[in-house]
C-alpha cells in the first residue's frame, strides 16, 4: 500500500453549520479522518492538521508556503493530497503546479457541502483524492484536482458554480480521468505543463477586469502603487475600450508588463482586431497576451517569475515562451 499525507488548510469540507452563526470552521474533520475507515483501506494515511481557515483568507504567500511545505514533506511519502476551500482551490493549486519540483502525485479536494448538509460529498472527495494520489499513472502530471469523482489539472480546472458538488470543471477540455469504483482512469494526457521554481513570489501585480463604459482609472491606481505588471481581463479576443489605451500606453511606457487575458470563459486571446483598443493595437503597443489562460492564474504566474527574475524583460520573455 502506498503511504499518503493528507495536508488540511480549512474549507467547507472542514466546516460545521453551528447555531445561527452559519457555516463555519470546526475542528472535527482531522478527528473525522484520522478515524475514517474506507480510507485505511486505499492507503497508509497521515493527517497533517496544517490550518484550518475558508479560502477567501489563502494568500499566495500563503499558498507559496504550502508549496515549500509538500516538497518537503512528499519527500517521505508516495503523494500528497491537499484539502482547501472551493472558492481559491484553483489559485492554490495552480501556483502550486507552477512551483513545485517534485514529480510525485499531488492531487487537491475539497467539498462543495459542509459536515452537517445531507449528501456529503467531502468524504467521497477524500476518498478519490488519495485513489489519485496513490495511482502509478498519476506520476509526472503536475498537480491535479479530484472532485465528484473527476480529475482535473490545476491549470484548466475552475469553479464554475456556487453551490454545485459538480461545480469544478476544466472549461473547454473537461477532466482528465474519472474516479470509477472499480479504477482511476485518465482518458487524455497532460500535454501542457510548465514550472518556475523560485524561491519567492514578488506579488506587486493586480489583476483589473474589463467592463463596459470603464475608463483607466484602475490602471492609474496600479501605477500609483508600484505594480509590476497589470493583468486585464478584456473582452472577447482580448479587446478593450479605446478609453483605456492613453493609460495601457503610459503604464508601458513606465515599464509595468500589461498582460491581457480574456473575460470570455474559453478559448484564446488574439491579436485580431485593429481598431484601437482591439487586440491587434493592444498587442502593437506593447502588451501581451495570454493565450487561453484566465486572468486570476496569470497573476500568480506573473507573481512567480518576478520572484524569480526580477526583471521585467525577462519575465515577458519567459511568459512568451511558455503559451501555447
Ligand atoms: N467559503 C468556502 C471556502 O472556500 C467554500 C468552500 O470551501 O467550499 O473556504
Amino acid at each position: 500500500m502506498n503511504n499518503i499525507l493528507i495536508i488540511l488548510t480549512g474549507g467547507t469540507i472542514a466546516m460545521k453549520a453551528s447555531g445561527n452563526t452559519g457555516v463555519v470552521p470546526s475542528p472535527e474533520f482531522a478527528v473525522f479522518l484520522r478515524q475514517f475507515p474506507q480510507l485505511s483501506s486505499v492507503a497508509h494515511v497521515d493527517v497533517m492538521d496544517y490550518l484550518n481557515v475558508p479560502s477567501p483568507y489563502i494568500s499566495p504567500q500563503m499558498m507559496f508556503d504550502l508549496a515549500k511545505l509538500i516538497d518537503l514533506k512528499i519527500i517521505d511519502y508516495d503523494g500528497v493530497v491537499v484539502t482547501h476551500g472551493t472558492d481559491t482551490l484553483e489559485e492554490t493549486a495552480y501556483l502550486c503546479d507552477l512551483v513545485l519540483t517534485t514529480r510525485k502525485p499531488v492531487v487537491f479536494t475539497a467539498a462543495m457541502r459542509s459536515g452537517n448538509d445531507i449528501g456529503l460529498d467531502g468524504p467521497r472527495n477524500i476518498i478519490g483524492a488519495v485513489r489519485v494520489a496513490s495511482h502509478h499513472d498519476s506520476m509526472d502530471k503536475g498537480v491535479l484536482v479530484v472532485m465528484n469523482d473527476e480529475i482535473h489539472t490545476a491549470r484548466d480546472v475552475v469553479k464554475s458554480d456556487t453551490g454545485k458538488v459538480d461545480a469544478f470543471i476544466s472549461m473547454g477540455y473537461g477532466p482528465i480521468g474519472n474516479v470509477d469504483p472499480d479504477m482511476v482512469v485518465y482518458h487524455r494526457s497532460t500535454l501542457y505543463r510548465e514550472s518556475v521554481w523560485t524561491d519567492q513570489l514578488d506579488t506587486r501585480v493586480d489583476l483589473i477586469k474589463a467592463v463596459a463604459g470603464m475608463n483607466g482609472k484602475y490602471i492609474r491606481c496600479s501605477m500609483e502603487s508600484a505594480a509590476l505588471a497589470i493583468v486585464i481581463e478584456a473582452f472577447g479576443r482580448g479587446n478593450l475600450p479605446k478609453s483605456l489605451v492613453p493609460d495601457i500606453e503610459a503604464a508601458i511606457a513606465a515599464n509595468i508588463l500589461v498582460v491581457i487575458a480574456s473575460r470570455t470563459y474559453t478559448g484564446r486571446v488574439l491579436p485580431e482586431y485593429g481598431y484601437e483598443g482591439g487586440g491587434k493595437h493592444l498587442h502593437g503597443l506593447g502588451a501581451i497576451l495570454a493565450g487561453d489562460m484566465k486572468g486570476v492564474k496569470v497573476r500568480l504566474k506573473l507573481m512567480a517569475l518576478f520572484g524569480k527574475y526580477h526583471d521585467a524583460d525577462v519575465v515577458r520573455r519567459f511568459f512568451l515562451q511558455s503559451l501555447n
